[in-house]
């Protein structure tokens, strides 16, 4: 085989792979899942028979590794090819289609599409702190993913569709050359737009959207609210646009009508979370392939889901 990325030794080797999220999830020493000791409460089992990665507890008696607590417990896949799906999730801009993983691992599709999922849980920033600030301009709109053309708003017609799913409205907040944070919502009005705008937006930014009703109100409270009026032909006027909102829409939809066939309405807060990351972590704002990965890797810690919590 040809080196490529993927020959780094944490992407073939078990071991090389329990080192390396060991550094990055234990940076201080192993801590323990269930108690929280301590490295000096905590000792190494290495022995030919024993599981790769375990460690004792001695304040608590329980052995453990580091998936436990995870996305990586209770399931099957050997770490290091964890580690290649992480991977690729996190530098394929537009995504990479469960049926790709499943023939890469050469497992089942469920267990494709369970572990994809998790990994998409492990991206979502928890949407700490608001987007923008002061001198900071950002932009909202709202898209239609899905769903029969003619039933849209003119300027939100899109070529193409995705088979079966409905029409689903994404919300979506970007910083001009910065972060984003999407949001799949039921309607577009005051009542979906102000609790995502209070949680996610600052209020000293300067907020550019279009005439929708929703953002009239609370766009007084932000420092400068301009709006386009799309229904009028009018698009750009000084510094007041959405092309930056509109571009991001442009790869999410491209990445969700290429690549997933059939998101469904449940699951497409995962697929915004994986776009989010992924757009909020891309190469422009400093952040390479190898450094997105790792981004990726921090966030599996407490976001261990099950397949029920899934379905
Ligand atoms: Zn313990």
């Amino acid at each position: 085989m040809a080196r490529s990325v993927l020959s780094s030794a944490h992407f073939q080797n078990e071991e090389a792979a329990f080192a390396y999220v060991e550094a990055r999830l234990w940076p201080e020493g192993p801590i323990c899942p269930r108690c929280g000791a301590t490295e000096e409460h905590i000792g190494k089992l290495n022995g030919k028979t024993t599981r790769l990665g375990l460690h004792k507890c001695y304040a608590c008696a329980k052995p453990f590794t580091v998936r436990i607590g995870t996305i990586f417990e209770g399931s099957h896949l050997p770490l290091h090819l964890w580690l290649q799906v992480i991977h690729l999730m996190c530098a394929s801009k537009k995504g990479v289609s469960t049926r790709q993983i499943q023939r890469m691992l050469e497992c089942s599709m469920k267990t494709a599409w369970f572990l994809t999922h998790r990994i998409r849980e492990a991206m979502k920033d928890g949407g700490i702190g608001p987007l923008g600030g002061e001198g900071i301009v950002i932009e909202a709109d709202t898209t239609y993913i899905g769903g029969k053309e003619k039933n849209k708003h003119v300027g939100k017609r899109t070529r193409g569709n995705i088979g079966g799913m409905g029409k689903q409205i994404v919300h979506s907040i970007v910083e001009r050359d910065g972060r984003v944070r999407s949001h799949h919502i039921p309607r577009v009005n005051g009542e979906t737009l102000r609790p995502i705008l209070e949680a996610h937006a600052d209020k000293r930014s300067a907020l550019m959207t279009d005439t929708a009703g929703g953002y009239m109100q609370i766009g007084r409270e932000f420092a400068r609210h301009e709006m386009v009026d799309h229904g009028k032909d009018e698009y750009v006027r000084g510094d007041a646009y959405s092309n930056t909102v509109e571009g991001y829409f442009s790869i999410l939809k491209r990445g969700l009508t290429g690549v997933y066939h059939s998101v469904s309405e449940a699951h497409l807060h995962r697929y915004l979370a994986e776009f989010d990351f992924r757009h909020s972590n891309r190469e422009k704002l400093g952040t390479d392939d190898v450094s997105r990965a790792d981004l990726a890797l921090l966030g599996v810690k407490g976001k261990r889901l099950t397949y029920r919590t899934i379905n």
